[in-house]
């Protein structure tokens, strides 16, 4: 017998014998998950697992542009961000071609040393350069250098990048696409679930109330909100974060 019929047939007789157990709904969670939101618009979520067990989630966007996509965070970790860019070359089947960080934490950059490698440049603010080297963590390649204070905002590509001022984090982006009506918050916005505002280790409580006004000053026609954490949702996100930091709306 050939050698590679008794591997399929040792194959199919483990697979039978050995089933994968079944997921259990709520119990088991994917680390990683691609999704559309809008033509053009998907939204990839990373699971991270800390040492305590404790699972977190962290939202990061997908954006047709061009020919291409532009990639808003990297996954959480250097291994998800591989994974990552394996299912959007299957599942979207078009080269990732530029990248965005939102601020210097691990949740939005951790990978960005895999996309150097990939000749992916990662643009992020000059202090999200700083802050990343400070705290040892990858580096972003590339400088927004058109965003030099709170309210500047620049095109790139299909997509405008706000520095709407520190909330928080002291270099905190958002990404809006106007093609899909689309205004990635990141951790600057909570999901209408949250009650709480998260980490608040590198936080500007007095100023972030001011950031997200004028992210709802910018971009009225915002139909969808993508928070840092959670789930989408509309304008109300805007105003439960003002609500949360204890600010008139
Ligand atoms: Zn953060």
């Amino acid at each position: 017998m050939a050698r590679s019929l008794i591997v399929a047939l040792a194959a199919a007789w483990l697979a039978w014998a050995c089933p994968v157990p079944a997921a259990t709904p709520g119990v088991t969670k994917p680390s990683l998950e691609l999704r559309l939101l809008r033509p053009g618009v998907w939204i990839h979520t990373s699971y991270y697992t800390f040492p305590d067990g404790s699972i977190v989630p962290a939202n990061g966007m997908v954006v047709r542009d061009g020919g291409g996509l532009l990639l808003v965070d990297t996954a959480w970790g250097e291994q998800l961000t591989v994974d990552l860019l394996d299912r959007i070359q299957r599942e979207i089947k078009l080269p990732v071609r530029r990248a965005i960080v939102t601020h210097a934490h691990g949740d939005r950059l951790a990978g960005a040393d895999v996309l150097r490698r990939r000749g992916v440049p990662v643009y992020a603010l000059p202090q999200t350069i700083s802050r990343a080297m400070a705290v040892g963590l990858a580096i972003p390649s590339d400088s927004l250098s058109g965003l030099r204070k709170t309210g500047d905002a620049e095109w790139l590509g299909a997509v405008e990048v706000l520095f709407p001022g520190p909330g928080h984090a002291p270099d905190n982006l958002m990404v809006w696409v106007p093609s899909a009506r689309v205004l990635f918050g990141g951790c600057a916005v909570k999901s209408a679930a949250s009650t709480s505002l998260g980490n608040l280790a590198d936080a500007d409580t007095k100023a972030w109330p001011e950031a997200i006004r004028r992210a709802m000053e910018r971009y009225p026609t915002a139909e969808f909100i993508i928070p840092g954490r959670g789930a989408e949702g509309g304008k109300s996100l805007l105003t439960h974060t003002l609500e949360l930091l204890g600010a008139p709306q």
